[in-house]
């Protein structure tokens, strides 16, 4: 497969900016790393911030990173965790909303590529079903 490189590359992005550290309650921060390659060909990477009053998925804070720069489209984005007892990377899916919130920064994201693992992505599209918005219900 062609994007090989680029999918090892992103892991590799997304692994780099792991750095666990446990709060004082007890929260995990900065165990999750993403890495999104921008349309225009730009990496921007973000960790997961989990407080109690609110979380933020690295996936989201790499989003952050990359719109703060004024990009908005996607065309790659992965996000890794490592179990520290393994020591074994492990790529994980965007949760929902993550997955919304790509797709309401521009449509056209739809059509991004979600790194799943080594060699696997789906199209955002796929794992985003029955996003429309609804046609109105015929009534009475
Ligand atoms: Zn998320």
């Amino acid at each position: 497969m062609e994007d090989d490189g680029t999918i090892r590359s992103l892991i590799g992005r997304a692994a780099a900016v792991l750095r666990p550290h446990r709060t004082r309650q007890g929260r995990l921060l900065g165990d999750v790393g993403a890495a999104v390659l921008s349309a225009d060909g730009n990496i921007y990477t973000g960790v997961c911030v989990d407080t109690p009053s609110w979380g933020l998925c690295a996936e989201r804070s790499a989003l952050a990173a990359m719109i703060g720069r004024g990009e908005y489209r996607i065309d790659k984005v992965v996000a890794v965790w490592r179990n520290e007892e393994t020591g074994r990377l492990h790529v994980l899916a965007p949760c929902g909303v993550c997955r919304e919130f790509m797709r309401q920064i521009d449509d056209d994201n739809l059509e991004a590529d979600v790194i799943l693992g080594g060699t696997e992505t789906r199209k955002l599209r796929e794992l985003l079903p029955a996003h429309a918005w609804p046609e109105p219900l015929e009534e009475g």
